[in-house]
């Protein structure tokens, strides 16, 4: 089993060049280990992360992600920026589906699948966001739900490419909150979904990622990654400030 162990910042529309230098210069300590570190700032930061993070000579310990990508090559798409476009930038990682970009953008999964589809065309890695509402949980849809986010993108790239894909299930009730699913039942939804993939690869569901974002906090992601199917985690808030975010990341160290 050769699955990634990834913690990612999603920062939203967060920060500015003082953010970026501050992250750098409060992660900087900080080893490689088996944890991916990822910073996922807004498009107009991401050189400026590059060249501090080459600066101080952390480019095996953190990574580059975007938060959203086009799902077009290129052309007349005013506004948009292409797959090619962040990997010509050394970014490695793209944040597809958000639930802010599906539910305030209105993005829809064969939308998303089509982004997935550009940014592994591109050689980069998609980090797919998954996940059900509060209205949905309580009326017994979190399974349909996350069959109907994950089915299309598994259609449009084909199951066999589907372990470069990194899903990260973030219950939509739980993000901005603080407060996380339980342990107990982010790791069902994870065995869920770990399941779900298995009955059409066993070896990409072993392989694959699953991260779990929404709350994601200092007091909350020991017990969050010990759980046997969260392989680490996305987040936004807590990601704001480097220590937390250092701290989170070290949790992650030896998983
Ligand atoms: C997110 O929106 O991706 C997220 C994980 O947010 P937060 O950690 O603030 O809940």
């Amino acid at each position: 089993m050769s699955r990634r162990v990834i913690v990612a910042a999603n920062w939203k529309m967060n920060g500015d060049s003082a953010l970026v230098d501050s992250m750098v210069s409060g992660l900087a300590g900080m080893e490689s280990s088996n944890v991916e570190v990822i910073i996922c700032p807004c498009f107009p930061y991401l050189s400026a992360l590059e060249q501090k993070i080459q600066t101080a000579n952390l480019n095996e310990v953190i990574y580059i992600g975007s938060q959203t990508v086009s799902r077009f090559p290129g052309g007349a798409h005013t506004g948009e920026v292409s797959a090619s476009m962040l990997k010509d930038l050394g970014i490695k990682y793209v944040i597809v589906g958000h639930s802010e970009r599906r539910s305030l953008y209105n993005e829809t999964s064969e939308q998303v699948a089509n982004k997935v589809n550009a940014v592994l065309d591109a050689g980069l890695s998609p980090i797919l966001c998954i996940g059900e509402t509060g209205e949905e949980r309580e009326n017994g849809k979190t399974e349909s739900v996350l069959l109907s986010q994950i089915q299309p993108v598994i259609d449009e790239v084909g199951i066999e490419n589907f372990s470069d894909v990194v899903i990260s299930y973030e219950p939509v009730w739980a993000i901005g909150t603080g407060n996380p699913a339980s342990s107990a039942m982010a790791q069902e939804t994870h065995y869920f979904i770990r399941q779900l993939i298995a009955k059409q690869s066993e070896q990409v569901a072993a392989n694959i990622s699953l991260l779990y974002g929404g709350g994601v906090n200092e007091a909350n992601c020991e017990e969050l990654f010990a759980q046997p199917d969260i392989d680490g985690g996305l987040v936004g808030g807590a990601s704001l400030k480097a220590e937390q975010f250092k701290f989170i990341c070290s949790a992650a160290i030896g998983k």
